[in-house]
């Protein structure tokens, strides 16, 4: 399919870069060092040859989630974002932004989403988890009650906001020690971000902003296999739920969230994903550098979907969502 549109895909700027090695062998490193620095060349290349009219570009991860020095990660997020807006604006048909955000505090992201979308004209935000704020080990999930001001700032804006896997902290993850290779993409990537997005919607966020859109990678990162389950268990004992929201989870997830196909090429688990939030909720994507553009392209371009959705979920579901070719 051409004129494709892809949205997980990644670039680092020189404060970031190493923050990408070690989730790979060692001996990948000058191949994924090379992608994640390369914009305007590679990556046009593979843009072509596989039918990608756009990518919007975002930074790589952790990164600034992981700067607990607060003005350093505002340092960091806003040297990221004016280079990503110089490089779109090269060549804006080929790419698009979103930002990174200092979510260590809620109020420089807010002051940082709003210069990039105004000044910029970035598509939204790309945030990779949870934010460490002051020390290692202080978390920040973003259901807290000191983000809501944030999230009225990105309703304002009607912005998506691409919630992006991160690891969980050595002190969260003793379920994972002695089983390294359950980290990352594997298992932790997905774990970590579905349990976030279970809390901003069980938290009434999304009845105090409905207009929110969340985007979501791989696939939805369980969620949609698990959906039902959520809010059925033990359905017989007609217990109400236990949580702040007024719905079930599965309206939020259904009515706020959008899903990508990034890093997660299986016919299977896109046809559950439709059959969960519609062929309306899902955009394509590969996760470059991450993974391979032809294993998305390849795949998504002959996966055996009607060609109505193929170009809903390749083309003009993004189109609509991101206001691209609107100006
Ligand atoms: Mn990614």
């Amino acid at each position: 399919m051409q004129g494709k549109i892809a949205l997980e895909e990644h670039f680092a700027i020189p404060d970031t870069l190493l923050d990408s090695k070690g989730f790979l062998a060692d001996e990948t490193w000058p191949e994924l060092e090379a992608r994640l620095i390369d914009i305007h060349g590679r990556r046009i290349e593979e843009m072509d040859r596989h039918g990608i009219e756009t990518m919007i570009l975002s930074l790589n991860a952790p990164a600034v989630q992981a700067i607990h020095d607060v003005a350093r990660a505002n340092e960091i997020a806003r040297r990221a974002n004016d280079f990503l807006a110089g490089e779109v604006a090269k060549n804006p048909r080929r790419f698009q932004a979103f930002a990174a955000l200092p979510l260590q505090d809620p109020d420089l992201a807010s002051r940082e989403l709003e210069r990039c979308v105004k000044d910029f004209g970035f598509r939204g935000a790309l945030v990779n988890g949870f934010s460490q704020a002051g020390s290692p080990d202080n978390c920040l999930y973003y259901d807290m009650p000191q983000y809501w001001p944030f999230w009225e700032v990105v309703q304002k804006l009607d912005v998506p906001f691409y919630l992006h896997p991160r690891n969980p902290v050595d002190a969260w993850a003793q379920i994972y020690k002695g089983h390294g290779w359950l980290m990352g993409p594997t298992w932790a990537f997905g774990q970590e971000t579905a349990v976030h997005a279970l809390r901003l919607m069980g938290s009434g966020l999304f009845d105090a902003y409905p207009r929110l859109k969340i985007v979501m990678g791989h696939m939805g990162e369980g969620l949609p296999f698990s959906m039902w389950r959520v809010d059925n268990r033990n359905a017989w004992t007609k217990a109400k739920p236990n949580y702040k929201a007024t719905r079930p989870i599965a309206e939020y997830f259904h009515q706020n969230f959008w899903l990508t196909t990034s890093g997660n090429f299986r016919t299977q688990t896109l046809i559950d994903a439709m059959l969960e939030v519609s062929a309306d909720r899902i955009l394509f994507s590969a996760d470059w550098p991450f993974e391979n553009v032809d294993h998305a392209a390849n795949w998504f371009d002959n996966c055996s979907i009607s060609e109505a959705d193929r170009i809903k979920i390749g083309r003009t579901n993004s189109m609509r969502l991101f206001k691209l070719g609107n100006e």
